[in-house]
C-alpha cells in the first residue's frame, strides 16, 4: 500500500518521533504551521474518521489520550487538536490523524 504514513510507521521514511507504543506513532510534521506541531497516528491503517469504526473507539479515546499527554509533558496551557476529513475538509494523507499544534511551548521542543 502506498500510504506515507504506514511508510513511517514501518521506518522506511524518516520522521521525528516524539512518542511510539504498540498502537500508536506521534511525529513532528515534517511542514510545522505552529511552534509544536505533532501528529498522532494509528499504527492501523484508517483512511480517515469516516472510516472509524465501532472497534476502533479505544483506539480513538487512546489517541486523544495521547494528545493530552504531549501538550501535558510540553507544559502547554493551550493548544488545538484538528482532524481534518476528506479533501473537501483539508485532508491530504489518507491514513487518520490529528494534529496538536500549539504555539504555546514553555519548554524547548
Ligand atoms: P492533512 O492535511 O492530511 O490533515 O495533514 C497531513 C500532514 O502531514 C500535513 O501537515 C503535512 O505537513 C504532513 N506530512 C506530509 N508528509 C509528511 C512526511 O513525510 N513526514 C511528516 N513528518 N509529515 C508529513
Ligand atoms: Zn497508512
Amino acid at each position: 500500500m502506498d500510504c506515507i504514513f504506514c511508510k513511517i510507521i514501518k521506518g522506511e521514511i524518516p520522521a521525528t518521533k516524539v512518542y511510539d507504543n504498540e498502537k500508536i506513532v506521534a511525529f513532528n510534521d515534517i511542514n510545522p504551521k505552529a511552534n509544536i506541531h505533532i501528529l498522532i497516528v494509528p499504527k492501523k491503517h484508517i483512511e480517515s474518521i469516516k472510516h472509524l469504526e465501532e472497534i476502533d473507539k479505544e483506539l480513538a479515546g487512546e489517541m486523544l489520550l495521547t494528545a493530552q499527554k504531549l501538550a501535558k509533558e510540553r507544559n502547554l496551557e493551550g493548544y488545538k487538536i484538528v482532524i481534518n476529513v476528506g479533501r473537501e475538509g483539508g485532508q491530504l494523507v489518507d491514513h487518520l490523524h490529528f494534529h496538536l499544534l500549539s504555539s504555546d511551548a514553555k519548554t524547548p521542543v
